[in-house]
This record gives C-alpha cells, structure tokens and sequence, in this order.
C-alpha cells in the first residue's frame, strides 16, 4: 500500500491518500482535529466522478465530525475516511481489508465506523486488521436507530421550544430520505401520533414506509415544499439553499443528514422565515454517542441516557440562540468552539 500526505490550505491537522492497486482501492483519510481526544468518523464508500470531489467531501466532513464530537461534549476529535468506489466489480472484503490497514497505519490517532455506503459486517472486516474501528456488529452495532432516537429527541425539543409541548400527535413530517435512520425515525415519529409524508429516489423506501407507517408518498423535488409541521431532511447535505429556503412551508427543521447548510448564509436565510432549525451536528449526534461503547469503553445505559439528553442540548442551543441574538447554527458552533478553546 502507497501512502501520501496530501497537502490543503485548511486546518485540518494531517489528510492523507492511500492506493492499494491490487484491489482497486483508493482513499483519503482527514484528521480535523485531536484536540479534544482521538479523531473520530465514519468510513463513507462513495462512486466520487474526481479525486478532488472526494478530497472536498472528506475535509468537509471531517470539520463536521469536530464540531459534533464537541457540542455532544465528547473526547473526541473529528476525522473522516472516504473510500473511492471503484469502478466496475471489485472485492468488497479487499477493499475494507485494505482500509483497515490504512486506519491502523495512524496508530489510533484516527479511529472509524460505519457511514454511508459501509456497514458493520465491513466494520468487522476491518477490525481483521486493526483496533481502531467502533460499531461491530456484536457490540454498539448499526448506529442508525440511535440517530434517529436523537433525531426524535431533538424534534420534541423544538417542538416544546415552539408550541409549548413535545406532544407530536397529530403533527405532520415531511421526511426526505427513507434509509437506515430515516425508515427509524419514521417508526418513531408514528409510534408518537405523526403523520407522515415521505420521498426518497428508491421507490422501494417509500412504499414499506407507506405500508407500515401509513406514509403518503411525494415526489423527491418537492418534498421539502411539503404541507408539513416539520422537516426532516435524512438524505443529502447542502438541501437548505438560497432555493429551496423560500420554498419552505414547516416550522421546525431537523433530521440526520451531513452539512444541511449549503452556506453558512443560510442560516439567516431560515431565521428570516422564522423556522426553527435544529443544526444537524446536534440532532444527529446519536450516532458517534452509539460509538462510545468501542470508543471511550461507555456502558450501553451510559450511551443510552447521552442520547436520550440530546433533548437537553436542543433547548440549550435554542436559549443561548436568543440570549446572544444567534442563528441556533451559530450557537451550536459557539458552544462546539468554547469547548475546543486551548
Ligand atoms: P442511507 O444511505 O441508509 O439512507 C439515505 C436514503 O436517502 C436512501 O434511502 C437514499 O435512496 C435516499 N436518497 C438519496 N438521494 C435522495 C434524494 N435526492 N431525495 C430523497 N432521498 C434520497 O443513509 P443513512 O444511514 O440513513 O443516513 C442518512 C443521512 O444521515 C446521511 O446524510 C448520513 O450522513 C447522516 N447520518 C447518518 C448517521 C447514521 O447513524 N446512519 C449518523 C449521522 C448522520
């Protein structure tokens, strides 16, 4: 395996590239920051058209994975792995094997788990080759139903915050992205009285959440227009823009995916709709708290009760919004900032 450091003009600690052409497999890993502990993110297995796109994709990510870590209050750092999909066939176990290898190359400076595209049987592929890696499928596991745990933790907040109870029946949610935390937080949000309306590109997603949670099902361009309560993007980063923001008809944002903001701009675009926005590094924490079994060797309850506390940050973030004349963005990020003050 060829390892190189890649150099950025960002202040990401080290970014490094792998290339193991026996197998096909490429990958960077970044390391944003270890001020607060190890650095700590997920593996994302991605078809990126350029080196570039992935590059940009994980410095982005990686800055994210410090801010949460962070605002959770926990000690850890933020990194992130990318790993190229190839083209064509290739040898799915080769190539986790090979990224396992990359990762224990770092000495637990960096320490990863699942993320889109991988999953904790590749998790377990990897801990063939290294220690470093959380989310194994006979310990924390699939992180997914705990995201979406804190996800509904953090939509009851804001609706306290907004209508004086966290009660959801009869609230409307218009769901963008029906995967692994989405079809979770619909299972929640209907066991709490919601409705729902639900898109997602795999036809297939939306149909079992119609069959199951009585979702009606719209189309993926328009969701986010929805008549809904609340909005809760669990697919793509940077779906809050200049033009989908007008377009907005909920009064309350929150959901799992990455990097919601497509700017930092938007944030005060989404205060001047007066919508309560729930920045996504604290609604979707629950999955590195899930983690913290490998990572900081944290009994389940332990993680469990973290959790379930993301209620309590939620309505912190929102206080501190108002007492300082903040976006809730903004306090997030001011609380994510103080604790990584030297
Ligand atoms: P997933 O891949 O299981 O689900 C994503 C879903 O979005 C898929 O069903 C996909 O078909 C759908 N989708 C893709 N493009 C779409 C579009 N344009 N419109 C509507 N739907 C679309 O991923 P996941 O694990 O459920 O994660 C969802 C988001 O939450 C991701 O952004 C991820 O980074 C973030 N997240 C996940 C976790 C976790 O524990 N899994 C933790 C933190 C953050």
């Amino acid at each position: 395996m060829k390892i190189s450091t890649v150099a950025t003009d960002t202040e990401h600690e080290m970014v490094q590239l792998a290339e193991d052409a026996d197998c096909g497999y490429r990958a960077i890993i970044a390391i944003h920051s270890t001020h607060l502990g190890p650095a700590v993110g997920g593996t994302r297995l991605w078809s990126y058209d350029t080196l570039d796109a992935a590059l940009s994709d994980a410095l982005r990510l990686s800055r994210g994975m410090t801010f949460k870590n962070a605002a959770a209050g926990l000690a850890l750092g933020g990194g992130k792995s990318v790993i190229l999909k190839p083209p064509g066939a290739f040898d799915r176990k080769q190539l986790f094997r090979a990224h396992g290898r990359f990762v224990n190359s770092l000495g637990g400076r960096y320490m990863t788990a699942e993320d889109v595209g991988s999953s904790p049987a590749d998790m377990a592929v990897m801990r063939e080759e290294t220690p470093h890696v959380a989310g194994l499928p006979d310990l924390s596991g699939d992180p997914s139903p705990v995201t979406a745990r804190g996800v509904f933790r953090s939509i009851q907040a804001a609706a306290f915050h907004r209508w004086g109870t966290g009660d959801l029946t009869g609230r409307t949610v218009a769901l963008q992205g029906c995967g692994n935390v989405g079809y979770n937080l619909a299972k929640e949000l209907f066991a709490a009285g919601a409705s729902l309306i639900v898109a997602d590109v795999n036809p297939q997603a939306t149909t079992r959440l119609a069959g199951e949670f009585k979702a009606t099902i719209t189309d993926t361009r328009h969701i986010h227009s929805a008549a809904a309560d609340i909005y809760a993007p669990c697919a793509l980063g940077g779906i809050l823009n200049s033009g989908t923001i007008p377009e907005l008809r909920c009064e309350i944002i929150s959901g799992a995916a990455n990097n919601q903001l497509l700017e930092p701009a938007d944030a005060d675009r989404i205060e001047a709709r007066g919508i309560l926005y729930v920045p996504d590094f604290i609604a979707n924490a629950g999955g590195v708290i899930n983690g913290t079994r490998e990572l900081l060797g944290w009994a389940p309850e332990r993680s469990r009760a973290k959790v379930e506390a993301i209620y309590d940050t939620t309505l912190e973030i929102f206080r501190l919004a108002k007492v300082h004349g903040l976006t809730t963005a903004a306090a997030a990020e001011r609380v994510a900032l103080a604790r990584l003050q030297p």
